[in-house]
């Protein structure tokens, strides 16, 4: 996605161990009008498949995926919580996903009322990298019988492991940037 790729290189800023910063329009301020565009590829890359549901993690995944959402007939956005909650239903689905950006494990849960054998789920994520919550993210859709169409990137590390991971487990990934690497604190693309 060009424009996806304009942005990064005028508004991104490569940080330390391997970081792209995209807080001023991907998960810190939220650019609207672009993510709207963003969805609108998501439904390009997707092109007829009948969604069900989108499945995305908090907190940067939600607004990202409810913009999509539009674009996929106003499907459902279900979103993985990474806290206990008391409101939480103890009807849940759980999994664990290692955070090599925050250096630390945490369990991701979805109330099993919101994903049902059968459903067709998309997961759409903020970046891939080394595709820990994106597996976290599979691993409960398939302890809910429901079917994985396929998972929606909007930056993928390209030179991290994560999508030979989301692929080794079958899994059909569309990523609108891939970084092959980062170069003098600058983007390359793939
Ligand atoms: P993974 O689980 O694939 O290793 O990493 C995915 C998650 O880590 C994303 O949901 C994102 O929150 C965070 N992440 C990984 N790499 C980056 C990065 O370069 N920049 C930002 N802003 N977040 C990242």
């Amino acid at each position: 996605m060009e424009k996806l790729k304009e942005k990064i290189i005028n508004e991104g800023r490569v940080r330390e161990g391997n970081i792209l910063k995209v807080d001023c329009f991907l998960n810190h301020q939220m650019d609207i009008k672009f993510l709207n565009e963003v969805g609108q590829e998501f439904r390009e890359r997707f092109n007829g498949q009948k969604i069900d549901k989108i499945l995305t993690i908090e907190a940067s995944g939600i607004g990202i995926a409810a913009i999509a959402s539009q674009y996929f007939d106003f499907a459902p956005v279900v979103f993985a919580k990474k806290t206990e909650s008391l409101n939480l239903d103890k009807e849940v689905y759980e999994s664990e996903v290692h955070s090599f950006t925050k250096k630390r494990t945490y369990k991701v849960r979805v109330g099993k009322q919101f994903l049902s054998e059968g459903e067709n789920v998309l997961i759409i994520d903020d970046f891939l990298a080394m595709g820990c919550a994106a597996k976290g993210m599979i691993d409960i859709v398939k302890q809910s019988g429901a079917n994985l169409v396929g998972i929606g990137i909007v930056i993928e590390k390209g030179f991290q492991e994560g999508r030979s991971v989301l692929e080794g487990m079958g899994a059909r990934v569309e990523s609108l940037a891939i970084i092959d690497r980062f170069e003098d604190n600058k983007v390359v693309f793939k």
